[in-house]
């Protein structure tokens, strides 16, 4: 067992292990080549009963755990969206779990929910959300997505539904091109996955807003109830940026609950050119975004802005005694402002983030990974074979091979994927992909943290040389 008085020792054994796993870290395969059942099978030769000492532990994680990993800190993974950490952040953490504070109510400490309030605060104009507003962090966006339901829920049922059970009347609805958590949140709300509209989009991706109008008017005059619409600003497919202002416009009409969700995309809000994305934002009731995607804290941390904090909190506040406090009333006890009532003080990672990186500094990186992106698209579109399919937005773009050079879409499909299988084979990248339509397209993300001009040149490389070999293996 370890002895918290030898906490410097130890951790220094930890610590080495970071900075190693640092220096090694562009070397790693991005992707682990790991087959199902692999790593269970190494642990399940370990003896559990028998402790170990910590260089022991750290030998076998090195030998056994990490080669199960995907480095998603790894300057060449461009799949999925960035999850970053960066050195700031992962310090903080440190501290939260040792002192492992629950952060559930003001008094259970009182600075917790204080830097909270104040680091949420400090954000709103950076971000262009309005002043009077409020926010909490949550641990995800699909936790504040579903408290985004409940509470349009509650308010459209006159916060009878969480006493009296959800009608069956009530509809939500979002693009097509949403992210996957929003009808999950419908189903948990007791609304029914059967009442989630999904609305056709524009050939960019973004919502069709006069087919949202058709749907809420029909659904009207059939009897149903209209409860809440979620605008997606920045789709996980190729990051389309629905109106909120034109969506905004048909909510306060009917007077249905607009959540936004810029779980990705929120991040470039703190940069002036991209304060368009949220133009209209006080139609909305309610906003997401992550700060553990792209803006260097890592997971999990997601920031919560709502307009009424008192219908956040009228759907959330239970009070059992043991949790009734003398301060209640005039702090902020955020075990209402959500779902669950133990919370960790995720407010100190972000306030690292941003006292020693700064904000300036913050905006300055993501501007250089905006403009690696862009370099990166140009240089894919002049190779011969490959087309850019969508264009570069924010540190994304997307990529397939072109079907007149290859005899037509099936054969493009075919090897585009191929593309991506050598590519992330090779370990030397890790790449996702998607569907345009009927179209195999490669998602390239340029956002990590340790992102730099060369890693950036790595990539092409390989990019180039494999798609190469693929065509001279024709
Ligand atoms: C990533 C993402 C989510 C899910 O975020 P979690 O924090 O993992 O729940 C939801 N919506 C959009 C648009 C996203 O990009």
């Amino acid at each position: 067992m370890l002895e918290k008085g030898h906490f410097k020792t130890d951790s220094d054994k930890v610590t080495s292990w970071i900075q190693s796993y640092f220096d090694r870290l562009s070397t790693f395969p991005v992707k682990s080549a790991a087959r199902p059942g692999e790593i269970m099978n190494k642990l399940k030769r370990s003896d559990m009963s028998l402790p170990v000492t910590l260089e022991e532990l750290l030998e076998e994680f090195d030998k056994h755990i990490l080669p199960g990993m995907t480095h998603w800190q790894h300057p060449n993974f461009h799949a999925y969206f960035p999850a970053n950490s960066s050195i700031e952040s992962l310090l903080a953490e440190f501290i939260t779990a040792a002192m492992g504070a629950q952060c559930m109510i003001w008094e259970t400490s009182p600075a917790a929910a204080e830097m909270e309030e104040f680091i949420l605060n400090y954000l709103k104009p950076h971000l262009g959300i309005p002043g009077d507003w409020e926010g909490v962090i949550q641990d995800t966006a699909s936790t504040a997505t579903l408290a985004a339901i409940i509470t349009a829920r509650e308010v459209a049922t006159s916060f009878k539904s969480n006493w009296d059970g959800v009608p069956g009347n009530l509809r939500v609805y979002a693009s097509s091109e949403t992210h996957s958590s929003i009808e999950k949140a419908v189903g948990i709300a007791g609304i029914g996955r059967s009442n989630f509209l999904k609305i056709g989009v524009d050939e960019s991706g973004a919502m069709d807003v006069e087919q949202l109008r058709l749907a809420i008017e029909s659904d009207k005059k059939n009897g149903l109830q209209p409860c809440c619409v979620v605008a997606t600003v920045g789709t996980t497919g190729t990051v389309a940026v629905d109106s909120v202002r034109d969506i905004g416009l048909i909510c306060q009409k009917h007077g249905i609950w607009l959540h936004v969700d810029a779980a990705f995309a929120g991040t470039a809000l703190l940069l002036d050119d991209y304060k368009w994305m949220i133009s209209g934002i006080d139609m909305a009731d309610s906003f997401v975004f992550n700060p553990h995607k792209w803006m260097f804290t890592n997971f999990d941390c997601s920031v919560y802005y709502v307009k009424s904090s008192e219908q956040l909190i009228s759907t959330f506040d239970i009070l059992p005694e043991y949790l009734r406090t003398a301060s209640r009333g005039q702090v902020k006890d955020y075990r209402d402002w959500g779902i669950p009532l133990g919370r960790r003080f995720r407010a100190l990672k972000l306030w690292f983030v941003l006292r020693i990186m700064g904000i300036d500094n913050i905006k300055k990186k993501l501007e250089a990974h905006i403009a690696l992106a862009e370099g990166l698209a140009e240089r894919i579109s002049r190779i011969p074979g490959l087309e850019i399919t969508t264009d570069p937005f924010l540190n994304f773009f997307s990529f397939a091979v072109k079907p007149d050079v290859v005899g037509g879409m099936e054969n493009a499909n075919r090897m585009t994927e191929m593309l991506k299988d050598q590519l992330n084979d090779s370990s030397l990248v890790f790449l996702s992909h998607t569907k345009l339509g009927d179209r195999y397209i490669l998602r390239m993300v340029v956002g990590q943290t340790y992102i730099t001009k060369a890693t950036v040149e790595r990539t092409f490389d390989a990019i180039s040389d494999t798609w190469h070999n693929i065509l001279s293996h024709r």
